[in-house]
């Protein structure tokens, strides 16, 4: 199987790469870069579009199984092709969750042969439920690729010890949803202003702040790798720089989300900006764009969420948190943040691509012969708008309905082949 692209502007920031060119691909790799190339049995007229290495989400919530009126694998990765990306991490918090090796293989094998890959995120303690680790090495042996109570703060300090203890014998990553459940207590806001103008209960950003101080006290005692999910306050952001310059092994993630609205948002948006970690305010917004920016944090992770129109009716109080992100992620913040000139497109593509791959120890993609073809490709002259019939995801609680973004995908390529985004 050859498949070519013509006259693209091949984009890569690791190596620099940024020239308009045609690109031969055979049996998967990337053969010649070049003009005039030969035609291949398939011919994408790329004319100009944007051609980067696969777009990769390291924390994405598919639903399947227990909770598929919401999303299932064939949804979620369809809503995940249609952004653009090619690799997808699946959180554990489904119903089962993921703790289970049988299961964790059951999951990856209904993905087999998608365009989309799927990759499986594992417990980190058996029903997540905080108390005593999964099966640690079992499910790292049948596939899984970091482990995470993602949904739930890991409340006892021994248990993330151990975890960070013992997972280095299988180089594991440990990601971790920090909140401290005592203090984020009924909040279903960021507490500030906005909370107390609105009169709902909020959440301190201490509640993230001190389990981050916490875990980065662990991996000084302990060792171990972590990756800190959905980082939303500024007081983070210190920490993690600190660890890091400390030599610590920490990394993190921002949410399109975070990186784009803010607690006065929620007066507007209602449930639709109801969001664990919560929005916080302007300031800790511009900071999480400034981390970003400086390469502070080096990875964007949608957090999509998906919920059914009914429980995200049930008002601020008893509606569940999250939002979808899948296949607004790259446009949304192409738009808002790389053509206004607040971030570069290199750093958003590095973001998307080679930071959460080198984090999570995925195969890299990258555009030069020889490579595995892991290309994603985007129009990014196109404008659209965020409605439900746009939307592949089951559910369409997306913050951004009704707004006008630039640029859109309109495949990938995986596997050798391009997949179209049906537009
Ligand atoms: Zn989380």
């Amino acid at each position: 199987m050859r498949v070519d692209v013509r006259g693209a502007r091949l984009f890569d920031p690791a190596s620099g790469l940024d020239r308009t060119a045609d690109l031969l691909i055979e049996d998967g790799v990337i053969s010649a870069i070049g003009a005039g190339l030969p035609h291949g049995d398939e011919t994408v007229a790329a004319d100009g579009r944007l051609v980067t290495p696969g777009l990769c989400d390291v924390h994405a919530h598919l639903r399947e199984p227990g909770h598929t009126a919401e999303e299932d694998i064939d949804s979620g990765l369809a809503a995940a092709l249609a952004g653009g990306f090619t690799d997808v991490c699946a959180m554990p918090d489904t119903m089962p969750p993921v703790d289970d090796p049988w299961l964790l293989r059951q999951l990856l094998a209904r993905a087999a042969g998608k365009p989309v890959r799927l990759h499986q995120i594992a417990a980190l303690t058996r029903g997540q439920a905080g108390q005593e680790l999964a099966e640690m090495a079992g499910l790292q042996e049948a596939g899984a690729i970091a482990f995470s109570d993602d949904g739930h703060g890991v409340g006892r300090s021994d248990v993330m010890r151990l975890a960070l203890q013992y997972a280095q014998a299988f180089d594991g990553l440990i990601v971790s949803h920090a909140e401290d459940p005592v203090l984020s207590g009924p909040g279903v806001m960021h507490e500030g202003k906005v909370s107390y103008r609105l009169g709902l209960p909020g959440q301190p950003r201490s509640a993230e702040s001190s389990i981050v101080a916490r875990d980065l006290e662990l991996l000084r005692d302990v060792g171990g790798r972590l990756h800190v999910a959905h980082v939303s306050a500024r007081e983070t952001l210190a920490l993690l720089a600190k660890g890091q310059s400390d030599g610590l092994a920490v990394s993190a993630e921002v949410t399109p989300h975070h990186l784009l609205l803010t607690d006065e948002d929620v007066a507007e948006l209602g449930t639709l900006a109801k969001l664990n970690p919560p929005l916080r305010t302007r300031e800790d917004r511009d900071a999480l764009r400034a981390a970003l920016a400086s390469g502070l944090v080096d990875c964007i992770a949608t957090d999509h969420a998906p919920h059914t129109a009914a429980a995200k009716r049930e008002g601020m109080l008893h509606a569940p948190f999250g939002v979808i992100g899948l296949e607004t992620a790259f446009a949304s913040l192409y738009t808002e943040l790389v053509t206004t000139g607040l971030l570069t497109l290199g750093r958003l593509v590095t973001a998307m691509t080679a930071g959460p791959r080198r984090i999570f120890g995925l195969a890299p993609a990258a555009i030069h012969e020889g490579a595995l073809a892991c290309l994603s490709v985007f129009d990014l002259e196109t404008s659209w708008t965020v409605g439900p019939g746009t939307l592949r995801s089951r559910s369409s609680n997306s913050a951004l309905l009704g707004r006008t973004l630039r640029g859109r995908a309109i495949g990938i390529i995986t596997e050798g082949r391009w997949h179209p985004v049906d537009l």
